[in-house]
């Protein structure tokens, strides 16, 4: 082990940690060809494919794919996987053994859930930059308030990652998608049980996401950039699920729950903030990040990144105003977690101020 590498260094002195496991990836352009095969390989015989109503048609051609195999698409899942959503896929299932969401972390959600109320397992074909799929964190909307938690039961028994899947994918979605997952990796750089992988997958994802992301804003058919992007993804949800996240995402759970606001497009606007506010205090974050930005100052370079890639960057842009901040400081205060910078509620209040307004963040480094 070299003292030189700033990974290993930072476990050098025997710090303590547990690794968890991670489903099955078959990753590769074309991918999506081999889910017979892994369909077999799990034995199932009757597989629901899961799907958005925009995503029907791709939903189709995955059964298809299945032949005898498919029971149906049901392309139900909607955003934050309300639970009359969950009733209506448990209701398809007729007698399925099995489910294949093929989409976003909203269609992997709803499989997700499928999973925890009837016991039934999934495959993913992940069409976003969510990571979700690597995760055993489901959420689900009741009365308009999401409930999330973590069981093993909602882990996806494999994931097929095909890049071709996500050539469709509108750049403005692949920029806030491609946001949020630098996000699980940035706030995996500071958790309490971050390992050496996942400050490895952290530090690499965040360089690939962020160098593919300007090509593909310039060429959404860009297969290798595709592929890159879709690879640190995969990372990124590995860091998100092997970690505990912070202020950013508990800031984003609160912003989406109670204000409706967008899940993507909220962490886009809000990472440069959180990050700004968390990185004095987070030196191998500031470091890993300076370096994958090229900059002394990450948190304003990220902020000039997202603008030039056309990312909302105001939270005012999605709906949240001034007169929203006091009950939103109150929500995160009222609930505390580990951050590593310690919140007070005037220096929350003016991060959120910051960016609603959608200002420079580096001010919010001091204070
Ligand atoms: P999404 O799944 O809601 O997808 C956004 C839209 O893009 C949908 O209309 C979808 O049909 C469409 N779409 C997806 N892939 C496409 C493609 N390749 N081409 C064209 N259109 C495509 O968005 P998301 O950001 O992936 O997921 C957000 C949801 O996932 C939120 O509810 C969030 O809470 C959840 N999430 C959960 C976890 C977890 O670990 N549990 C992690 C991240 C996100």
């Amino acid at each position: 082990m070299s003292s030189a590498d700033p990974v290993l260094e930072r476990f050098a002195a025997g710090r303590s940690f547990v690794a968890a496991p991670v489903p099955r990836v078959v990753f590769g352009p074309g991918a999506v060809d081999q889910l017979p095969a892994e369909v077999g390989r799990l034995g199932w015989s009757r597989v629901l494919v899961l799907s958005t109503p925009g995503q029907r048609r791709l939903g189709e051609r995955v059964a298809g794919l299945l032949g005898d195999r498919a029971a149906g698409v049901h392309a139900g899942a909607v955003q934050h996987v309300p639970v009359g959503s969950i009733a209506a896929a448990v209701a398809a299932l007729r007698g399925a053994d099995a489910c294949l969401a093929v989409g976003g972390g909203s269609t992997i959600g709803l499989a997700k859930a499928v999973a925890r109320d009837a016991g039934v397992p999934y495959l993913a074909v992940p069409t976003t930059y969510s990571g979700s799929e690597m995760t055993p964190v489901w959420g689900v909307t009741s009365d308009g308030v999401k409930t999330t938690g973590r069981s093993d039961a909602v882990r996806a028994s494999t994931v097929v990652y095909d890049p071709q899947l996500t050539t469709g994918l509108p750049v403005a979605t692949s920029v806030t998608s491609g946001l949020n997952a630098v996000a699980h990796a940035a706030e995996a750089l500071y958790a309490p049980d971050a390992t050496p992988l996942t400050d490895a997958m952290a530090a690499s994802a965040t360089e690939a996401m962020l160098a593919a992301l300007p090509r593909l804003v310039e060429d959404p058919a860009d297969a290798a950039a595709r592929g890159a992007a879709l690879t640190a993804a995969w990372l990124c949800g590995c860091c998100l699920a092997a970690t505990t996240m912070a202020l950013h995402h508990k800031l984003c759970h609160t912003l989406g729950g109670a204000f409706g606001l967008p899940h993507a497009e909220t962490h886009a606007a809000l990472f440069p903030y959180s990050l700004a506010f968390n990185l004095p205090a987070a030196p191998f974050a500031h470091r890993t990040l300076a370096a994958a930005l090229s900059s002394d100052a990450p948190a304003t370079a990220l902020w000039q990144l997202a603008r030039r890639l056309g990312a909302p960057t105001a939270l005012a842009a999605l709906g949240l105003s001034a007169a929203d901040v006091p009950e939103i400081v109150a929500t995160v205060l009222g609930s505390p977690y580990a951050n590593p910078r310690p919140l007070t509620g005037d220096r929350l209040t003016a991060l959120l101020e910051a960016a609603v307004a959608g200002v420079d963040p580096a001010a919010l480094a001091a204070g």
